[in-house]
């Protein structure tokens, strides 16, 4: 085989995101080089762009990769060109006028990193489930140029963020262009200022999500800056990435010719869109505002994530007429009016415009993302229908689950391939899949954990060497330590996702001793693996962050407790098929969901949860351990006080004990029945793949029928 034909079908893979659920293809790149594949921080673009021809062709011949490569191009090929899928049979109606997806972060892979935490990851998960169901999805978001932030600690623990330009040559990223092969760019108003936007694609299987720049010449160099980080910034930088992402993405779309037939907004940061989509009608129409606004509402979803008052995007009126007066104008209605599309009280010039309320002013169908939280934001905004009860406010939920090719451990997904019928795995029903996790035997499934195990605690020992080298430790007594750090047989908790105050990273350490008993116990010993970012303006998570650091260098603690810095997806992966529990404490009902502990629970780890978000409706007493937790309490310290008792004791009386007890060959039988019981009754259930078809039935075909459900005052 010619070197160009290698090269040309590893770029074919290298361009579409398809490899990063499919890791037989990281499997090709990590075989041809390993050192490379490991310093281009698993990027295939950047990774062939370092390998000539000549060391291409011999490696691929010496380690007898040309007929792997090829199988997987091809296999690459029919996915994405299949006709018979779930999407085709379903949802139909969707190729003509796809669903366009925004959202301001999407988690896709580590080496794109325009994703804070779990919302970016949901959307990422949603682009690819819609990929493997055939549903026609296209995202819309921002290309943030130096992405989120790279977490570094330093000897005190406090958390300094570090920024590193992505180089879109080493990323799948294709700039659309025009006819006429220049870059195509569109146009928004900010206020007097036109201001221009680049636009990239990036292929999510068979779907694509375009990503809007306006770091490009011709802006002004605030402007420039507008879309380089992720959540950064005062409140006018936001405003002004908001309307980039709403009304930009819209035109954006345009501008690809695409006619989405469906809105759906993640979260409220870019329902400027549906301001954007009332002026499209009114000026292709020729709609009143109101006929404008009921058309473009018939059409679009919109899912709240946040269940807290003060979580919600609010701008002054000032910054925001500054910003859309042209707007304004062009939708033909009052200064007054237009407000009050953000204001629950029209008339109250003191109320803060919301984004939460525009958008669900803007939108027929609106949900939550658990049952709880749908119940929830039906209070939290009930003033919006006066006159209706909580129970008929239209905000139901659907939800979230996680994309279970992302985050299976591919040694897991093995075992449960041996016995799956060929292809059922792919099909949109993961029943099969789940019930075949279910029936692995025992040993197997215990046997594979602890490789799994024994992996994460490789990498933990590895991360711990580096970070402690860059701050200037000693090498070899790092080393050292790095060797006595986490044991195989400790029973290993996880916690790991964003340090935001609620979620209590430190709720275990308010009683110390009690703490340390639990961790050095000879006979039971337990352990902790801790990572996650602190918002870069987020004190009290800096401090939360310092507070585990301090508690691992606690010499008492021989190495029973560690934290890994610059949480990501690939750190999150290993984390969540390594661990034997994997612990969330939140102050109930702060959660809205939570999605760390499905991608554990489909891995053989066990959630211990306080029942908050999706854990109240998927814990059956069996399938983990539920924390005797109440919420909400008005007095933080008192919820805090009882949920740590709470939360001790059912570690100290349920999990420990059940983990040690070992039948003759060393397993702990009844511990393993439960990871079957929680692979049963979680897999599937809070799957990526459930939650999109729930979102075809009960959005998407209603919206992209145009029907009416719900009438706002
Ligand atoms: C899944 C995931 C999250 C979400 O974690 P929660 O426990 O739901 O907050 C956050 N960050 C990363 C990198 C993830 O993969």
């Amino acid at each position: 085989m010619t070197p160009a034909i290698l090269r040309s079908r590893l770029e074919f893979l290298a361009r579409n995101l398809w490899w990063t659920w499919h890791p037989e293809v990281a499997e090709l790149f990590r075989e041809l080089d390993p050192t490379l594949w490991k310093d281009v921080r698993h990027k295939p673009l950047a990774f062939l762009a370092h390998m000539d021809d000549a060391t291409l062709s011999d490696r691929s011949r010496t380690f007898a990769l040309e007929t792997r490569i090829l199988r997987a191009a091809r296999q690459m090929e029919q996915d994405l060109g299949g006709e018979d899928t779930w999407g085709a049979t379903h949802a139909g109606v969707l190729n003509v006028r796809p669903v366009a997806y925004f959202s301001a972060e999407f988690g896709l892979h580590e080496s794109l990193p325009i994703y804070s935490g779990g919302l970016g990851v949901l959307a990422g998960d949603h682009m690819k489930a819609s990929s493997d169901l055939g549903v026609p999805v296209v995202g819309v978001g921002l290309l943030y140029r130096q992405g989120y932030f790279i977490q570094r600690l330093d000897a005190s623990g406090w958390q300094h963020e570090e920024f590193a330009p992505l180089n879109p040559a080493e990323l799948p990223l294709e700039m659309l262009r025009d006819a006429s092969g220049a870059p195509l760019h569109i146009t928004v108003q900010a206020g007097a200022h036109p201001v221009h936007a680049a636009v990239w694609r990036v292929r999510v299987g068979r779907n694509s999500i375009l990503l809007l720049d306006t770091d490009i010449p011709g802006n002004p160099e605030v402007w420039r800056e507008i879309t380089h980080r992720l959540y950064w910034g005062d409140q006018s930088s936001r405003i002004r990435q908001e309307l980039v992402l709403g009304v930009g993405g819209l035109r954006a779309l345009a501008a690809a010719g695409i006619r989405p037939g469906v809105l759906h907004l993640n979260e409220g940061h870019s329902a400027f869109a549906l301001l954007e989509a009332i002026r499209q009608e009114l000026t292709d129409n020729g709609l009143t505002f109101e006929e404008a606004r009921d058309r473009v509402a018939a059409k679009a979803v919109f899912t709240t994530h946040t269940p807290v008052p003060a979580g919600h995007d609010r701008f002054p009126a000032e910054l925001l007429m500054e910003h859309f007066e042209p707007m304004r104008a062009a939708l033909g209605i009052s200064r007054e009016r237009f407000l009050g599309l953000g204001r629950v009280d029209e008339s109250d010039d003191n109320e803060t415009f919301c984004m939460t309320v525009l958008a669900l002013k803007l939108s027929a169908r609106a949900n939550g993302v658990s049952a709880l939280h749908g119940e929830v934001s039906r209070e939290m905004w009930q003033m919006l229908w006066p006159g209706r009860r909580a129970a008929e406010v239209p905000i139901g939920h659907i939800t979230n689950g996680v994309h279970v090719r992302s985050w299976i451990a591919r040694e897991v997904l093995q075992l449960a391939e041996h016995r799956l019928p060929a292809g059922s795995a792919r099909d949109g029903s993961g029943h099969a899949l789940e019930e075949t996790l279910g029936s692995i035997s025992s040993g197997a499934l215990w046997e594979v954990h602890c490789v799994l195990k024994s992996h994460l605690i490789g990498f933990v020992r590895r991360r711990f060497i580096a970070q402690e080298l860059r701050r200037g430790a000693d090498a070899a007594a790092t080393e050292a330590r790095a060797a006595r750090l986490l044991d195989p047989h400790a029973l290993t908790l996880g916690f790991a996702r964003r340090f935001a105050t609620y979620k209590r990273a430190t709720l275990l350490q308010r009683d110390r001793e009690r703490l340390l008993r639990l961790l050095t116990n000879p006979e039971r010993p337990v352990q902790m693996i801790f990572a996650g970012k602190a918002h870069p303006k987020d004190h009290g998570g800096k401090e939360l962050i310092r507070d585990v650091v301090e508690l691992s260098r606690d010499p008492a603690l021989e190495g029973r407790v560690v934290f890994v810095e610059d949480y990501d997806m690939h750190v999150a992966r290993l984390l969540v098929q390594g661990v034997d529990v994997w612990v969330n404490n939140p102050r109930r009902p702060e959660e809205a969901c939570g999605t760390s502990g499905m991608k554990a629970a489909l891995n053989g780890a066990l959630n211990c949860s306080i029942p908050d978000g999706w854990w109240l409706e998927a814990c059956d007493g069996r399938n983990g351990f539920s924390i005797n937790a109440t919420g909400p309490h008005a007095d933080h310290a008192m919820q805090d006080a009882r949920d740590h008792e709470a939360l001790l004791s059912t570690i100290e009386r349920e999990v420990v004990p059940l983990f040690f007890d070992r039948a003759a060959d060393g397993a702990p039988q009844h511990w393993i029945s439960r990871i079957r019981h929680s692979l049963l009754t979680l897999g599937w259930r809070f799957s990526a793949e459930r939650m999109l078809t729930d979102y075809v039935k009960h959005m998407y075909l209603p919206a992209a029928r145009g029907v009416s459900s719900m009438t706002v005052s």
